[in-house]
This record gives structure tokens, sequence and C-alpha cells, in this order.
């Protein structure tokens, strides 16, 4: 039997023990409300911030990849082009570098006719687009590519193959009435550098002033004049490269 004021102390102890812990849940429940406060307020001011900066961010990690690699590989999706050369004149402001350039300056994709099935004398097929224009209106390069002859021929009159650097591509321009200045052989002609002027050289008949385009796919690039012809009118159209 333990005596009476060992009780009344051991009772005073444990109401004192009942009021503490009670006023330590108020606090810690208090301390927990303004925990989740706090993490709400928290999370709340991150995901304005991340919203705000969202935009600007991942641009400037993108763009230096595009950047990187445009010479080297040809451009990626032609389909978002199409719509857009064809109210845009030509060669000064058709913004792709790898694309076909209309060899003719001044003449837009909407005024080409395909003019590749064509039939001429002999029987032979056209396997070309012609596309006329003024006497004297410069004649572009249409792509870059290596000058590899200036040819006097009795049907394409005066006439230039030019090799792509992919060495199996030819461009070969023909009726011009002249050359640019100072061209010759092995010059490596940039796309959209004039190098000679629309005539009716040739075959073309006389008055008939147009440049006679054709693209051929050669196996052997010593063998410019020996490949086969593709239509050059899609390639126009579209601005694509072969
Ligand atoms: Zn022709």
């Amino acid at each position: 039997m333990l005596p009476r004021s060992t009780l009344a102390r051991a009772q005073k102890h444990l109401m004192a023990f009942n009021l503490s812990t009670r006023a330590q849940t108020r606090l810690i429940r208090t301390a927990l409300l303004a925990l989740v406060c706090f993490v709400a307020a928290f999370v709340w001011l991150n995901v304005r911030r991340n919203s705000g900066n969202d935009a600007p961010l991942p641009t400037p990690i993108a763009s230096p990849s595009v950047y990187a690699t445009p010479l080297a590989s040809p451009p990626p999706a032609p389909a978002a082009q199409s719509s857009t050369p064809l109210n845009q004149p030509a060669p000064a402001s058709s913004g792709n570098e790898t694309s076909l350039l209309i060899p003719v300056a001044g003449v837009r994709p909407d005024q080409l006719q395909d003019t590749y099935t064509d039939a001429r004398s002999e029987g032979r097929v056209h396997d070309a687009i012609d596309i006329p224009a003024a006497r004297n209106t410069p004649v572009l390069a249409c792509a870059d590519g290596t000058i590899v002859k200036l040819f006097q021929s009795a049907r394409g009159g005066t006439t230039i193959y030019q090799l792509d650097p992919d060495n199996k591509t030819v461009y070969y321009y023909a009726h011009l009435d002249h050359y640019a200045d100072g061209l010759t052989e092995n010059h490596f002609a940039r796309r959209g550098e004039v190098i000679g002027y629309v005539g009716d050289t040739g075959n073309a008949g006389a008055g008939n002033y147009h440049l006679h385009f054709s693209i051929s796919i050669v196996s052997d690039p010593k063998h410019f004049y020996d490949g086969t012809n593709i239509d050059p009118y899609p390639l126009l159209r579209r601005g694509n490269t072969p």
C-alpha cells in the first residue's frame, strides 16, 4: 500500500502529463498545418514560375542542333515548302539553299509548263523542260556544281553541262545566247550564279528564245553526257533536289 502523499503526487504528475501532451498535440497540429501551408505555397509559386519560363527555355537548346548540320544533310521535309514558293519570285527569295532553283531569272514556279514528254523530231522525246524568256535573260545555276563542259552542239547550240557534287546528277542548259563572262570548264558554280544568257541557238528556231533544261543521272561522272533523264518539272515546281 502506498502512502497517501505519494498517491497525490502521482495524480498531480499524471494531470501535468495529460496537460502537457494535450498542449504538445495542439502544437504539433499547428506546426503540421503551417508546414502544409508552406509546402502548398512553395509548390504554387514554383508552378507559376515554371509556366512563365516554359516558352523561352526549350528553344535555345533546340536551335544549335538545327544549325549544326545544314550543309551536310538535305532538307528534311518538302511538305512545308510547297505552299510558299508559289507566290514568290523564284531565284531571289526561295530561301532554302539546298533546293533546286529555277534556272531562269525572274521565272516563278507557277509559270512553268511540263514539256518533258513532248515529241521531238525523229521519234525522240523531249526529256527536258523548255522555259521561255526574253533574249539575254540571265541563266542561273540551279544548284551548286562543277561546270564540266562548255559545248557547241548542232541541236543544243551553246550549252553547259554542270555536275552536282553528288557526282551523279548532271544539269544541262541549252540554246544559250552566250556564256557568262569568264565562265570556264572546272569552275565550281554556286546555286544562283549567272552562268549564261537565254538565246535561240541550235535548233531552237530563230526568235524562239527559251532555256532548254534537263537533268540526268549518270553512273560515271566522266560520261556526263550519257545519263538517264528525269523530269525536271516536278522538282522545279516543288523546289526539290533530285
Ligand atoms: Zn527543249
